[in-house]
């Protein structure tokens, strides 16, 4: 557990699906119509109400956010979000992860939510490589918090210990 400003910051290994927070966060794609990967484990626990949801809004610009209630996910809200497909790494990608963490936090907050729990956006069908897409991801909470202090938890989930190692070291660096 870390703290930055009045912002708890966690680590959690494990399916996102089982995290109870006000809000989890989806890495979709521009369908929003589900997929694989963390995508399908969402809409699969959530149950159908979360697509219906998606298909009314009708599909989201990468980097942007969009918000459905959880369904039958112990979380009130899930943002769904998209990040880039990796290529080369000069295609904006940075930028477009930077964004994809960025909008899904200022929608939690016009949602008033007080915790949100987030994936590893991108490092899995999307293949950003974990050890740059996770300086990424912390900046961009960092950066969240120092303009908008009002959250008060942040979750990463890692699905495997590799990638939660990753996220530990960092953090461990920077908050210790
Ligand atoms: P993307 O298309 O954005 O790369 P993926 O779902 O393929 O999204 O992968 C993003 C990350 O989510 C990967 O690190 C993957 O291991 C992880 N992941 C997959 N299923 C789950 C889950 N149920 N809970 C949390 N993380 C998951």
């Amino acid at each position: 557990m870390y703290k930055y400003k009045n912002t708890v910051i966690k680590l959690f290994q494990g399916d996102i699906t089982k995290v109870k927070a006000d809000g989890i966060v989806n890495a979709a794609n521009n369908t929003l119509l589900g997929g694989g990967g963390v995508d399908g484990a969402i809409h699969r626990a959530g149950g159908p109400e979360i697509l219906e949801q998606c298909k009314r809004i009708g599909g989201c610009p990468t980097g942007e956010a969009r918000i459905t209630t959880a369904g039958k996910l112990p979380s009130k809200y899930v943002i769904h979000t998209v990040g880039p497909i990796y290529r080369k790494g000069n295609s904006r990608e940075a930028e477009l992860l930077h964004n994809a963490y960025f909008n899904s936090l200022k929608l939690a907050k016009e949602y008033s939510l007080k915790s949100v729990a987030f994936p590893s956006i991108s490092t899995g069908i999307y293949s950003y490589p974990i050890d740059k897409a996770s300086d990424i991801a912390i900046k961009s909470i960092i950066e969240f918090i120092d303009k908008e202090d009002f959250i008060e938890e942040i979750i990463f989930v890692l699905f495997n210990d590799k990638d939660f190692s990753i996220y530990e070291n960092k953090l461990n660096k920077i908050f210790r």
